[in-house]
């Protein structure tokens, strides 16, 4: 550290942020390319839902892997309840919120360490603040007692992610985010109302459902999960109204008053309906995310915003200004950690290896773990019609898995292939039902190999199991004509 008076530290690369997009970049400027880096965090811990920090980032401490472990321990539930036709008897014992609370929150604390040690460990100085930009090749850090220090840098890697944002609404302030749902001191005893129907609301019914709770989810749309496959959507609706989650599709809220602590009256409607209401213990919105650019000194430098307020990068995130670079949720590409990861490693590989690198769009595969959960690789039957040119063959397939027929659950597994008839490429694959996520990633190699329909008639399956379902879908469903003009 710098001592008062002294000459900054000279970096190769300074990075702001180590979440998912800054520690990648910065371990392998540092560990494959032998650049001497410096990366910027805000300190560990839950502070308020727009200042929230911790190397990991939001994956590791307040996204992908808590989110997770919620869903894993809400997926007891389901096990329980089907284990009954099995011949186990009264297996359902109540749940301790706080020690699952305690439990995620220890893992978490573990997780926080263990990055701060891939960085040291990768010989890069972690400096522990705020980052800002005084100028092009200069980043100041304000540390958590107020004092502040100055690096000089050759490059700038602007890797701060996004944060959630809510409906402007009168009494939205008690709203709660993602931020807060995952450090709730106990699950609410009267219903949780969840506005929105994206990945992280979905999820959350499900983590809330499943853990014990009333859910109420209410959203503009007429079906969950805006983007995926009409009929996945629809499959995913399905599963939720029977799973016992209210849908409230087509209504939005438009006030909130807040009688206690765990007690709220929501007014809400649809666009002509009259307005109604209803009495719930807690609100959750989760109706997107921001990129996170304020107060880090872009203006002054130079550096873009587009529309939606996220860094403007080129295909090999560059700001533009020479020397300046944006990776992850803070350009809204694709916002996942996955591809955060992809842009990291790409960067690192344009900045420090010479080789320019462009990261690779093309199907990216990615799972919402709802309940069951639905992964997705590809085009959706919608988007391949509206971008590709001549037949596309759709094979679908809807079964009761092989484990419901025996507790009973009345629910179906739907597994959809894409086949583009001419050239017979395989375009998306799409799943929503149990190990959807896990099924998918491998799926997601075949179609990145360009594999084609034929290809999966020739794999031989793996029995029992469902994932063998997609290679033994030999009836086409239906036949829908591309508008679009790709060929392949
Ligand atoms: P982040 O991981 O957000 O990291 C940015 C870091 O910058 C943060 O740690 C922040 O504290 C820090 N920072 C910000 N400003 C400053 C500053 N001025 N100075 C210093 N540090 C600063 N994606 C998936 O692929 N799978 C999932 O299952 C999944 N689940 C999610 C669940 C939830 C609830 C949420 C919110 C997100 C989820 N995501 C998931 C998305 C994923 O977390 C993000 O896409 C990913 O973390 C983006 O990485 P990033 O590096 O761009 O930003
Ligand atoms: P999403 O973009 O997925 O969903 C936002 C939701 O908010 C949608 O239902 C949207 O409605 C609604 N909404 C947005 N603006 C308005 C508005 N003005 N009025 C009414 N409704 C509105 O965002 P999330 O917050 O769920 O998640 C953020 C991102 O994090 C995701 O997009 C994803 O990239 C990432 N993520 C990934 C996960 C995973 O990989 N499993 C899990 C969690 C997050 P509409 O659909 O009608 O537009």
């Amino acid at each position: 550290m710098a001592t008062p008076g002294s000459a900054p530290q000279e970096f190769d690369l300074v990075t702001i942020g180590a979440g998912s997009g800054g520690v990648r970049a910065s371990r392998f400027a540092a560990q494959y390319y032998n650049a001497k880096v410096a990366c910027i965090e805000l300190p560990f811990g839950f502070v308020s839902s727009e200042d929230v920090g911790g190397a990991g980032g939001t994956c590791v401490i307040r996204g992908c892997v808590p989110k997770k472990l919620l869903v894993y321990g809400a997926a007891f539930n389901e096990e329980f309840a089907d284990a009954k036709g099995f011949g186990w008897q009264e297996v359902q014992p109540p749940h301790d919120w706080k020690t699952l609370i305690a439990n995620k929150a220890k893992e978490i604390s573990r997780l926080n360490s263990v990055y701060v040690n891939l960085l040291r460990n990768a010989g890069v100085a972690y400096y522990e603040g705020k980052g800002s930009l005084l100028d092009k090749n200069t980043v100041q850090v304000t540390r958590p007692d107020g004092s502040k220090e100055v690096l000089r840098a050759k490059n700038i890697l602007i890797a701060t992610g996004g944060y959630a944002t809510k409906l402007p609404i009168e009494g939205a302030e008690h709203a709660i985010s993602s931020d807060q749902a995952l450090h709730l001191e106990a699950l609410p005893d009267k219903s949780v109302l969840i506005v929105g129907s994206g990945y992280i609301a979905v999820e959350f019914a499900g983590i809330f459902k499943g853990l014990g709770a009333d859910v109420h989810l209410m959203y503009r749309a007429d079906k969950p999960l805006r983007g995926f496959d009409e009929e996945c959507r629809g499959q995913v609706a399905e599963n939720l109204t029977k799973r016992g989650v209210v849908c409230h599709g087509g209504h939005l809220p438009t006030k909130i008053v807040k009688h206690d602590e765990g007690h709220y009256t929501v007014s809400y409607k649809s666009p002509d309906g009259p307005e109604q209401s209803m009495e719930v213990g807690l609100v959750m919105m989760a109706t997107g995310r921001s990129p996170r650019t304020q107060g880090l000194g872009l203006e002054a430098v130079g550096v873009q915003l587009n529309n939606k307020g996220a860094i403007k990068v080129d295909e090999v995130s560059s700001t533009g200004v020479p020397g300046v670079w944006a990776i992850g949720d803070v350009t809204d590409r694709i916002n996942l950690t996955p591809v955060a990861l992809m842009e990291g490693m790409a960067f690192a590989k344009t900045a420090f290896g010479g080789q320019p690198t462009k990261p690779d769009y093309q199907n990216v595969a990615s799972a919402v773990f709802c309940q069951p959960p639905l992964a997705s690789v590809g085009l959706s039957e919608e988007q391949a019609i509206a971008q590709l040119s001549g037949a596309i063959d759709v094979y679908v397939s809807k079964f009761k898995p092989m484990k419901y027929t025996i507790s009973g659950r009345d629910e179906r597994t739907l597994m959809k292939l894409l086949v583009h008839h001419e050239s017979d490429r395989v375009v998306g694959c799409h799943m929503v039902g149990p190990d959807a996520a896990e099924i998918m990633q491998g799926l997601a190699i075949a179609l990145k190999c360009g594999a084609t329909k034929a290809q999966f008639d020739a794999t031989v399956g793996i029995h029992p199991s469902a994932a063998e379902e997609f290679v033994t879908m030999r009836t086409r469903t239906r036949q829908v004509e591309g508008k679009g003009a790709a060929k392949l």
